[in-house]
């Protein structure tokens, strides 16, 4: 666990006036489990676990979601710390999809046919419990600049990477200034076509999508696709959705992807308020994921069997674009496998 990278960026702590609101907000967040407890006014306000080398992470504007008193809150129960996730469950291990073998250089992961993914950065603004990457080793990867670097020149060199996809950690708890240099590194990639951007900012701290970032977005020649990251209906509240419209507006197409979670998200009402949340801010239901084995998150696991009902559920009662696609990656195949 000593590895865990995933973690705030001490650029994105400051407290002062000065800094952007996105950022005051991030410093502000909640890092001790008694104190979000106490916060959401819990008979047990230091929760179950100290985190095991993963801390809780938690921006209060997220927190705000969460229902008061209320234990199994579906946004609670994605973020705090639980004494079972120190349990060890066979076929549950430290890198499930197998990243360190599909990384290509410092900062650069290579697994599908034309598309290439940079870590621009090993930080989040939360820690979600279930998170494939919580263990993943950040600066050995070469989620640094100088490895995001070494990436797009890796990028540059290769014409068949129609796509560059911005991950990490979450690439947009880098500063605008830093984004602006790679967006416009990439768009100058002549047989580069696309950004995709993969973050979970605009639902957890929806301050991130400033004007500015909606503009430098806009500025750029290449098609832009947001994947944004919500799990229940209960993420997405007025400040999301004008979030994601300042992006709509900038040109970006808005996808989401969520994770299939016990006691989350496990049932057919759940999933389908999802979607019509999700549908109703302008945002395509994208991926449901099948939970990666990620070593302390076995608790979190849906059976695919129950995983294949719901999401039949799911397109017996909402259009079909609001269903979205039931997936589950498999280490070493050369796309994610469709279940539904
Ligand atoms: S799921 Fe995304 S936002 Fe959550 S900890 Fe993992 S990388 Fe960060």
């Amino acid at each position: 666990m000593a590895d865990t990278v995933v973690s705030d960026s001490p650029a994105a702590r400051p407290r002062d006036r000065e800094a952007p609101r996105w950022k005051r907000e991030f410093a502000e967040a909640f890092r001790d489990a008694a104190e979000l407890g106490r916060f959401l006014r819990l008979a047990d306000p230091a929760g179950g676990s100290d985190g095991h080398g993963f801390p809780l992470l938690v921006p209060r504007a997220y927190a705000a979601r969460m229902r008061k008193g209320d234990p199994r809150d579906p946004l609670l129960l994605q973020v705090l710390p639980r004494s079972e996730e120190g349990a060890l469950a066979p076929g549950f291990t430290a890198d499930p999809v197998a990243e360190s073998a599909a990384l290509a250089g410092p900062g650069l992961v290579r697994k599908y046919a034309g598309r290439a993914l940079v870590l621009v950065t090993g930080a989040c603004a939360v820690h979600c419990r279930y998170c494939f990457r919580r263990e993943f080793p950040y600066a050995d990867a070469g989620a640094t600049s100088g490895g995001v670097e070494a990436a797009l020149d890796a990028v540059a060199a290769d014409p068949s990477v129609a796509e560059v996809i911005l991950s990490g950690g979450d690439p947009l708890m880098v500063d605008d200034r830093r984004l602006a240099e790679i967006v416009e590194r990439v768009g100058a990639l002549p047989h580069v076509r696309r950004l995709r951007i993969h973050t979970r900012l605009p639902v957890v701290l929806p301050a991130r999508v400033t004007a500015e970032l909606a503009a430098l977005l806009a500025g750029s020649r290449l098609a832009k696709v947001v994947v944004i990251h919500a799990n229940h209906a209960a993420e997405i509240d007025a400040a999301v959705a004008a979030a994601v419209g300042r992006l709509a507006a900038a040109r970006c197409v808005l996808l989401n992807q969520a994770v299939l979670l016990a006691g989350v998200n496990d049932s057919a009402p759940a999933l389908r308020e999802l979607s019509e949340r999700l549908v109703d801010a302008g945002v395509l239901p994208y991926y449901l994921h099948l939970l990666d084995r990620v070593r302390g998150a076995a608790h979190f696991e849906v059976p695919e069997d129950r995983a294949l009902l719901l999401h039949r559920e799911l397109q017996d009662s909402l259009p079909g674009y609001a269903v979205p696609r039931l997936v589950r990656e498999v280490p070493g195949e050369p796309a994610k496998s469709w279940l539904a």
